[in-house]
Order: C-alpha cells, then sequence, then structure tokens
C-alpha cells in the first residue's frame, strides 16, 4: 500500500469524542491544545444546526475546552457555504434557530417567505405548524428543499428528541419531494469545512464516534478515519460495515501524540 502522507490537519466531531453527555472526555482538553500549539489547521464539527459556532466556543470553554471560534464547523455553515456557492445571494425561507439563520445572513442570502430559491429546514425546537405549513406550500411551489441534517433524533437527558431528519421526513410525505442534506454523511460538510481552514484532504484526518455519519464522510470526502469508543459504537458494531476506519483507538486520548 502506498505510504498515507503525514496528516497536517485534523477534523473531529464533538459529542462522543470530545465530550460525552456533557463531560468532557480524558484527553480532550490535552488535544486541542496541542492543536492550537501546533498551528496545524483543526476543525470541531457537528451535525447540529441550532447553535452559532460563537455559542458553542462558550459551551465547550464552560467543560474546559478552548476550541477557537473559527475552528468550529457545524452543519449551519456548511449549508450557507454551500448555498453561497451554488446560488450566490439567494434566498431562502428559513426554519432554525440562530445557528442557522446568522449563517445564511452572513453568506449574503436574504430570508424571505415570498418566493424565496430554497426552503432551508434546521434544528429547532419550537417546530410551527404554521411554519412547516409555509415550507410545504413554498415547496409546492417551485422552492428547493435543503436540509442541515438528516439526523432523525438527538439526545437529550430525558431521551430521544426528534431532529432535523424527522422533520424533514413530514415535510417529504406532504410534498413528494426529499431535501438534500449537507451534514454528514454527506462529505460536503467534510470538503466545504477543509476549504474553511485551506486544508486538503489527502493530509487529513477525521476522528469521531460512529461509522455511519463520521467515518462514511471522511472516507468519501478522502481522508484518513479514526474511529474512537468512548461514543456510540463498539468493537463489535465495526464488522456491521461494509467499510472500515483506518485506526481504531480508545478515545481521543490516544491521539495527542499523533499531532
Ligand atoms: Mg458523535
Amino acid at each position: 500500500m502506498p505510504e498515507r502522507k503525514h496528516i497536517e490537519s485534523w477534523l473531529t466531531d464533538m459529542d462522543g469524542v470530545l465530550m460525552h453527555e456533557g463531560v468532557p472526555v480524558p484527553g480532550a482538553d490535552a488535544f486541542i491544545r496541542k492543536l492550537r500549539d501546533s498551528g496545524r489547521p483543526f476543525l470541531v464539527l457537528t451535525n447540529n444546526s441550532m447553535h452559532t459556532a460563537r455559542d458553542l466556543h462558550v459551551r465547550l470553554k464552560r467543560i474546559d475546552l478552548d476550541v477557537p471560534v473559527e475552528n468550529i464547523w457545524t452543519s449551519a455553515l456548511a449549508t450557507a457555504k454551500f448555498l453561497d456557492t451554488q446560488h450566490p445571494g439567494g434566498t431562502a425561507y428559513v426554519i432554525g434557530e440562530a445557528g442557522l439563520t446568522t449563517a445564511m445572513h452572513e453568506a449574503g442570502y436574504v430570508l424571505t417567505d415570498a418566493d424565496p430559491d430554497f426552503v432551508v429546514l434546521g434544528e429547532t425546537r419550537t417546530y410551527s405548524f404554521e411554519a412547516l405549513t409555509r415550507a410545504i406550500r413554498l415547496i409546492n411551489n417551485g422552492a428547493r428543499f435543503i436540509a442541515t441534517n438528516p439526523d432523525n433524533t438527538g439526545p437529550s437527558p430525558q431521551g430521544a428528541l426528534p431532529a432535523t431528519g424527522s422533520v424533514a421526513a413530514l415535510i417529504t410525505k406532504a410534498t413528494g419531494k426529499d431535501p438534500y442534506f449537507i451534514g454528514k454523511p454527506n462529505p460536503l460538510m467534510m470538503r466545504t469545512g477543509l476549504n474553511a481552514i485551506g486544508a486538503h484532504s489527502e493530509s487529513s484526518a477525521m476522528i469521531g464516534d460512529r461509522m455511519d455519519t463520521d467515518v462514511l464522510a471522511g472516507l468519501e470526502a478522502g481522508m484518513e478515519t479514526f474511529l474512537v469508543l468512548t461514543g456510540l459504537t463498539a468493537v463489535p458494531d465495526i464488522d456491521k460495515y461494509p467499510f472500515r476506519p483506518t485506526e481504531v483507538v480508545d478515545s481521543i486520548a490516544d491521539l495527542v501524540d499523533r499531532v
């Protein structure tokens, strides 16, 4: 097998890798510190489109993970970047929170419900029947349907929460139109992120706790992939997939010396 290039830049998933149920994973702080000290390009990724990078920076800081705002990449940022490339200066009807509306504004989009180019669906905790009805009618009238991430549920201490994928399914049922999902496992989430930090896939690695999103997206984007066992995946699960990560490690602590 040809020798891989040295890893120059790192992308890492957030939940299940750096933190788990609100608690930092041992070694995560050392890993982030090493990356910052090294000056290497890096990104912390999340499929959740609800929060801005600034919100997430503060949340991470609260558990002693000091990730600069510019090193945080959300599916909302990837969506805004994608739309800016596809259709610069367009219009969109957005269902989502500050993470998404801020990213869309910063990409130069006008948010409107008057004949928009796109309907963009993201994560929110306050889905309204009125907003969903409007989205459905706009899609019926020709607006193209984009969703930030395909996750059907999200975690909470009380149990599962319906997430963007579930609400997208409702709109799909009503319109007959499938959305284009931007977040993981779409490798677009990786590609837009790599572009944002000026990194190249062949010298980059992706760290994640899920085979079906993190490892798959990293693999399809042409990156090295590391699976950690501190999140949703255990060793016996790996063989259920027709693809493998480059390497399986117990936790992020095992990767500190690789930076
Ligand atoms: Mg995860």
